[in-house]
């Protein structure tokens, strides 16, 4: 019997239907792209009250494309953490009253293991063990993976995440929001050397990031030190071009590095990559890239499972095996410590 699962950790409200064998049989996703993109980032609280005029309307068109009622599911799955605590309320108050509703068992999701199942969900194998690189907009976070439930946290960013460093610089040269796309699309007509932007923490053992210095380096070469207006900067296409290029491949070189160290350090032979950021065509790019020469099998999660949506979800169906459901009185989680 199929699931409903309901994803608005941040700005997409989201519900899927996912059959028994793992189709996808219902799959509606509501961003809200437009409502933040005046304000170059996405504000908490109007994210919240979007997800709540959206929520109602996005299970019921999940539900109608499945083609199924309500007392067809065999249980509520809703990603409790992490993401903002107004955005995760609304996702797990309507999961729980319709848990309570409909009679059915109610299983809780952490949104960034969800990311990475969104790359089993492109393979017919089981993808494990493996390292799994979550990249997004709130977080850049390695794991060991020894099934979809059972991960060790390795490291991740220290301040801001590579997403985020996306938006950040696409606000610099009024890109638009989310910046991520239009910068990667820029950078494809740029050269890659021609500023040197930092590559924090590449030979450093361990594996944690740093994106928040190679921001300020960004920052420099459009304005210099103590100016804060962008909207009065001069530059040519070529030039923003040259400087999305530039810090799209610093951003790729170190995450490169670090994934393929990793999948060499535990002795594994798979490296998985989700979230919105593994979106970024010269990422791929260069992680098949790694992966060929190093001898590794990668899976990048597909292009409409990168970034927030309800599918990916399905990881509810491991939990359900396992025998794993949440209580009624399950509360969101908005921060998480090491990923977890
Ligand atoms: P988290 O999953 O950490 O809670 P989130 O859910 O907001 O954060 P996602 O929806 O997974 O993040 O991804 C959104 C991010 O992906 C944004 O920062 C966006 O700029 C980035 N992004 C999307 N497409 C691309 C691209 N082609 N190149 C670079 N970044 C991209
Ligand atoms: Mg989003
Ligand atoms: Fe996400």
């Amino acid at each position: 019997m199929p699931i409903l699962t309901i994803e608005s950790t941040c700005d997409e409200t989201a519900a899927a239907v996912i059959g028994d064998d793992g189709s996808v049989m219902g799959d509606c996703v509501a961003t809200q792209e437009e409502l933040h993109e005046k304000f170059n980032g996405v504000v908490p609280e109007v994210a919240a009250r979007a997800h709540l005029e959206r929520i109602l309307p996005v299970i019921d068109t999940a539900i109608r494309q499945a083609g199924i009622s309500p007392d067809d599911l065999t249980a509520i799955a809703v990603a409790d953490r992490p993401g903002l605590a107004g955005s995760l309320l609304v996702g797990v108050v309507a999961a729980k009253t319709l848990a309570m509703a409909w009679q059915k068992p109610l299983v809780s999701i952490n949104h960034l293991h969800a990311h990475l199942y969104a790359c089993q969900l492109a393979c017919d194998k089981p993808i494990y063990p493996c390292i799994g690189l979550v990249v997004s907009g709130g977080h850049t976070s390695l794991y060991r993976l020894d099934s979809p439930l059972d991960l060790e946290y390795l490291g991740g960013t220290i301040d801001d995440a590579a997403g985020e460093a996306f938006d950040k610089v696409g606000a610099m040269l009024s890109l638009g929001f989310p910046g991520g796309p239009a910068v990667s699309k820029l950078a494809q007509s740029g050269n890659r050397t021609a500023h040197a932007f930092p590559r924090s923490m590449i030979h450093e053992k361990h594996f944690n990031f740093s994106f928040s210095g190679l921001k300020t380096a960004v920052r420099y070469a459009i304005v210099g030190p103590g100016q804060q207006d962008f909207s009065k900067i001069e530059m040519s296409d070529s030039a923003k071009a040259d400087l999305c290029a530039s810090f799209e491949a610093a951003v790729v070189d170190v995450l490169v590095a670090k994934c393929s160290r990793a999948v060499k350090q535990f002795g594994v032979r798979r490296l998985v990559v989700g979230g919105g950021v593994a979106r970024n065509g010269y990422l791929r790019d260069q992680l098949t890239l790694s992966a060929d020469k190093k001898g590794y099998s990668l899976v990048i999660a597909p292009m409409d499972l990168c970034t927030d949506n309800a599918v990916m979800g399905a990881i509810a169906m491991e939990k359900i095996k396992r025998g794993q459901f949440a209580d009624l009185d399950l509360d969101i989680t908005p921060g998480l410590q090491r990923g977890f």
